[in-house]
């Protein structure tokens, strides 16, 4: 499978410091950087691609550093971490809810507006409980 690099030199513009701040990220050059990335457009990446992408850009950065970032990211609500298949981590730049197409055989993630799904039933959540989200990963393959 061939990954599409992202935009190879992400500028440090300051509309990304602002928004780690407003997210309560203290923006660190790197931070701001990796930030630079995935918020350039509504789009999903997974950690290895951005790694990718960061290296291609000649930045000297290790796995730990954008497993954690991203990581820090996600749990202040900046991105949003995806699981689709289990294998690796999907991080979505678009935070507004949403539901996925995923395609098996190139691996992309199709965003799928929350008009477009109807839930007929759900269960009750156990007592204590409410539910916070649903996720919808629809599996997509060639027609047979
Ligand atoms: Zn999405």
């Amino acid at each position: 499978m061939e990954l599409s690099a992202p935009s190879a030199a992400p500028s440090a513009s300051p509309r990304c410091e602002e928004r780690l701040s407003e997210c309560g990220i203290r923006p660190t050059a790197q931070r701001v950087r990796i930030a630079g990335l995935l918020l350039s457009a509504p789009q999903h990446l997974s950690a290895e691609q951005i790694l990718a992408s960061l290296r291609a850009a000649g930045a000297r950065v290790s796995k730990a550093t954008v497993y954690n970032t991203l990581n820090l990211f996600a749990a202040h609500g900046l991105i949003r971490q995806l699981s689709v298949d289990g294998s690796r981590a999907w991080f979505d730049s678009n935070v507004e809810p949403h539901y996925h197409f995923h395609d098996l055989e190139s691996g992309a993630l199709i965003d799928v507006p929350v008009p477009a799904v109807a839930f007929s039933r759900l269960p009750s959540p156990p007592p204590g409980t409410e539910v916070a989200g649903i996720d919808l990963v629809i599996r997509l393959r060639k027609k047979m």
